[in-house]
């Protein structure tokens, strides 16, 4: 058996080819950032490929979600999120100086539970911040009923979420802004990159200009912006990139497919994405490790670990129990604590082999050989 390491992600190029066309127009434009002409072809290559109506590119999701955030208003206040969640989603708003507010999730779907939501909105908070995680949608109608009702601004972490749509279109379509990450990990990557999406011109406009310190022309800054700008690289790196994914998206449907068919009835192992939803962009397969399983989560990803096997406790720890969020009330957020103690992703990847594949599913079906 080759011990070969397995990673929880691996991610899949363009043919090189691809790219050197591209480069070649960046040599030869002298154009290497600043909204240049292929940062621009990206933007509406994605716009009609997600079939969204505004879409800013920037240098990664955490700052989009920076951005995002600021673009509500500059006073400081509460932003409602959940304890489960990758920490850059959390980061984002406190990096702006808000205080975060946990909310607990939903244990089936594992995302933000909008009932404990409302419950937590106060007069100081400034937005929800729910993530699409592992790309499962959130309960969107609940939160924006939500949001609605107490003229609270809805912005989507849908970093997971390239691909992925409901019966109505890409996920990343809700929300006042949705923000999409295109790292590396992701189902779809500029190697670091990301978008906001919104829903008029004058929206797009301003993020836009966020994302470029505040300028609105060579003597008007009209706000505290930053440099969050992707560069004519990572646009040529994305415009290559974007006629494979849906490909990609269907070999990674294939190794979700064999897991759910040799994992799915394992005692103790619940499987968190079936394959049978409609829309999914298959990014991440984890599992849940619970009581009447041989043995704990943390002993199985350490047997994984010395088989070789990368597995990924994602998300963990509970981003309550980070120090910079110990002053954050960390009161009922059970099924948040449930999913962080039991959760475990398994290597996903367009490539992965169905031979390597079957390692990682032996050390699950037998844990004890
Ligand atoms: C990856 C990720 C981010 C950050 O994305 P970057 O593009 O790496 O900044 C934010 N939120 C979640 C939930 C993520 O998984």
């Amino acid at each position: 058996m080759s011990q070969d390491p397995l990673y929880v992600t691996r991610p899949t190029l363009p043919p090189r080819d691809d790219i050197e066309d591209l480069l070649r127009e960046v040599w030869d434009s002298r154009f290497l950032t600043n909204r240049g002409p292929i940062l621009q072809r990206f933007e509406a290559d994605l716009e009609r490929y997600l079939n969204v109506p505004h879409v800013s590119l920037v240098a990664n999701a955490t700052l989009g979600c920076m951005v995002a955030l600021r673009s509500l208003g500059a006073d400081q206040g509460e932003i409602i999120t959940p304890a489960f969640s990758f920490v850059a989603t959390a980061h984002a708003a406190r990096w702006l100086g808000h205080d975060i507010v946990f909310a607990d999730i939903n244990p089936k779907t594992l995302n933000l539970d909008p009932s404990d939501v409302e419950r937590r909105i106060t007069s100081r908070t400034r937005a929800i911040l729910p993530v699409h995680c592992y790309a499962n949608p959130c309960d969107v109608a609940a939160l924006a009923e939500i949001g609605a009702r107490y003229k609270i601004p809805v912005v989507y972490d849908g970093a997971h979420c390239f691909g992925a749509s409901d019966q109505d279109g890409s996920l990343l379509r809700h929300g006042d802004l949705s923000v999409v990450s295109f790292h590396a990990t992701k189902v779809f990557s500029t190697f670091e990159g990301g978008a906001i999406i919104s829903h008029d011109i004058e929206t797009k406009q301003a993020l836009d200009r966020l994302c470029n310190y505040g300028i609105v022309d060579q003597t008007h800054i009209e706000a505290l912006g930053l440099n969050a700008k992707m560069s004519e690289i990572h646009a040529a790196l994305g415009l290559a990139q974007l006629p494979y994914v849906a490909r990609d998206i269907e070999n990674r449907a294939k190794v979700v497919r064999r897991y759910w068919d040799r994992l799915s009835k394992i005692p103790g192992i619940r499987c968190v994405c079936p394959p049978n939803r409609e829309g999914q962009n298959y990014y991440s397969f984890p599992i849940l490790v619970g009581a009447n399983y041989p043995m704990s989560r943390d002993i199985l990803y350490q047997k994984l670990q010395d088989a070789g096997i990368q597995a990924r406790r994602y998300f963990y720890p509970l981003l309550t129990d980070l120090p910079m969020y110990r002053d954050a009330s960390s009161d009922g957020l059970e099924a948040a604590r449930t999913a962080a103690e039991q959760v475990l992703c398994l290597p996903l990847y367009p490539d992965l082999a169905p031979e390597d594949q079957d390692r990682v599913i032996a050390c699950i079906c037998d844990p004890c050989a």
